[in-house]
């Protein structure tokens, strides 16, 4: 793994299980709720860890680690995607799997949050490897995992193909086809028209919300957007086609910027699957440069932690939208704030993925296929409700847009709990 990728994602301040509980604690209080919602909440129900060999091509086995976290599955089952990353972390999946049910209670998904990982780096596996490793996890996790108990999904450098081999290993396992056990799947499997490219066209609805109430004209807006995968490179070709300028884009090795625009048709032919691009330029940047380049929205669309303290000061864009989860750290966020910079949290900003996650699960159960006009419509209609009723929150409370959609979610988590018996 090159440096600069190291780099992106490792800073001191950078702990999201602890920034979780942070804003955690915060929405608690405002909520004037007992310490047991908070104790609940703070932590994953469930955790697992699992070992997983898997024999290389070079004839030698290989023991991979690899994680599972249940946070909540007070509303419903838990969901949420399984990355394959070198730096995955426990903690890491744990926050992340808190995020999933906060993005779930703002989308009103009938789910807890989850989360999956396995420590590996798939740019340097042959596919043969990546399925070994992919059906090796499904059997290490079979027994807790399941379509109406944890329902995995794509995540980063995780991808259709992967579902699939999951898919097959879970429904072998099992001894009958269990479509719903698994979304992100590629359309020969049963996933869901749309599924793809939901998550940017998630955020494009959010840019669009958001640049009208900041009075940027869509069509003109100067944008930056780290990282250039499935969720970035959509991203960017929607923004493209609507008219806003694409004036940065970084990937794992570098960056580039020009401030007339990048030819993002071009650069979504010639990208890899990892949505490596910066080779094919000559002059690049670092991705800290690119953060910092002037522009009227910046999009971070990579690994968490890459706004913080340090760089807080020297961003210069009117609005942050979150693709990645978890890009900017609590100290970054308050400097952001005195400089009343407007941050998208990713818990609403990019919630389209599961969104449209949830809509392949309920295709797979009812064994009823909708078109994409019909998919198209409804993740509409979920974004524009969650932007709403965040936007609501935050004129009720008084607060910015990220405690606004942690009140209206924790709510929502401490009420099914509640009822429940789990916690007064
Ligand atoms: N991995 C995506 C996320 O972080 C999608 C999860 C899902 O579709 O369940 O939101």
């Amino acid at each position: 793994m090159s440096v600069q990728a190291k780099e992106i994602i490792q800073t001191e301040e950078n702990h999201p299980l602890k920034e979780f509980q942070l804003h955690l604690r915060e929405a608690c209080e405002l909520l004037h709720y007992s310490e047991s919602v908070y104790e609940l909440l703070a932590e994953p129900l469930r955790f697992f860890t699992v070992r997983i060999p898997v024999r290389m091509d070079n004839g030698k086995t290989e023991v991979f680690t690899g994680f599972r976290a249940q946070h909540n599955d007070a509303v419903g089952p838990t969901k949420g995607g399984i990355r394959f990353h070198p730096e995955v972390t426990a903690d890491e999946v744990k926050a992340l799997a808190g995020w999933m049910s906060l993005k779930c209670g703002i989308a009103e998904l009938p789910y807890g949050g989850g989360k999956g990982g396995v420590i590996c780096d798939p740019r340097q596996m042959s596919m043969n490897e990546l399925e070994r490793l992919s059906r090796g996890y499904v059997r290490a996790v079979s027994q807790i995992v399941g379509p109406t108990k944890d329902i995995p999904a794509p995540d980063v450098f995780t991808n259709p193909q992967i579902m699939a081999w999951m898919m097959d290993e879970y429904s072998e396992i099992r001894e009958f086809e269990s479509p719903g056990f698994i979304t992100g799947k590629p359309l020969a499997l049963g996933g869901s028209v749309g599924r793809e490219t939901a998550t940017s066209k998630g955020l494009y609805h959010i840019f669009n919300l958001i640049s009208r109430m900041k009075g940027i004209e869509v069509g003109q807006a100067r944008v930056i957007i780290q990282g250039f995968g499935n969720v970035g490179s959509y991203l960017a070709h929607f923004l493209h086609a609507q008219g806003a300028k694409i004036v940065g884009i970084g990937d794992a090795n570098g960056a580039i910027f020009d401030e007339n625009g990048l030819d993002i048709p071009h650069m979504m032919e010639r990208r890899d699957s990892f949505g490596t691009v910066s080779h094919l330029f000559e002059k690049t940047i670092t991705n800290r440069e690119l953060l910092e380049q002037p522009c009227d929205i910046l999009i971070p669309a990579a690994l968490g932690g890459v706004i913080t303290a340090e760089n807080a000061e020297r961003l210069q864009c009117k609005i942050v939208i979150e693709a990645a989860n978890g890009p900017t750290t609590a100290e970054a966020e308050a400097i952001l704030q005195k400089r009343d910079i407007t941050v998208v949290p990713d818990i609403l900003a990019n919630s389209g993925g599961v969104i449209v996650s949830y809509f392949e699960w309920v295709q797979n159960n009812q064994g009823f296929y909708w078109d994409e006009e019909t998919v198209d419509k409804l993740l509409r209609e979920k974004m524009e409700a969650s932007f709403r009723k965040a936007y609501d929150t935050m004129v009720h409370y008084q607060v910015d847009m990220r405690k606004a959609v942690y009140l209206v979610a924790v709510k929502r988590l401490a009420e099914a709990s509640r009822v429940r018996g789990w916690v007064n």
